[in-house]
């Protein structure tokens, strides 16, 4: 079966889409309850990764806006602790990943300049 939202193949009975967090409509199984909340958890999963992998610009970047994309999703839902956490953690990797990849890019750039002469 497929996510409804991002369209990734997700195992059957899976309760909640492992790329986006969003909740999966399987026909035997329902909670609707779980949907923000799937969010919530999947904004705080992906801000702490996002502190692990702001390191490497290419996985940090997408990691940390689909943390911050989910958590402010779930801002409105009974996880908003939860959100709120995800979304700050999300904020702080995007910044680290982001300053990361202007200190590459601009590292790459001088470098590869005083090199070329
Ligand atoms: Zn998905």
């Amino acid at each position: 079966m497929f996510c409804p939202a991002c369209g990734v193949s997700v195992a059957a009975g899976v309760a909640l889409c492992p790329a986006c967090g969003a909740a999966m409509r399987a026909p035997s199984y329902r909670a609707p309850q779980i949907d923000a909340g799937g969010k919530a958890i999947a904004s705080l999963v992906l801000g702490i990764l996002g502190l692990v992998v702001w390191i490497l610009p290419i996985i940090g970047l997408p990691v940390t806006i689909i943390g911050v994309v989910q958590g402010a999703k779930a801002l409105h839902s009974r996880q908003r602790g939860m959100a709120i956490a995800g979304l700050i953690l999300s904020v702080i990797g995007l910044v680290a990943a982001a300053i990361n990849a202007a200190i590459g890019a601009y590292l790459g750039v001088t470098g590869q300049h005083s090199l070329g002469q």
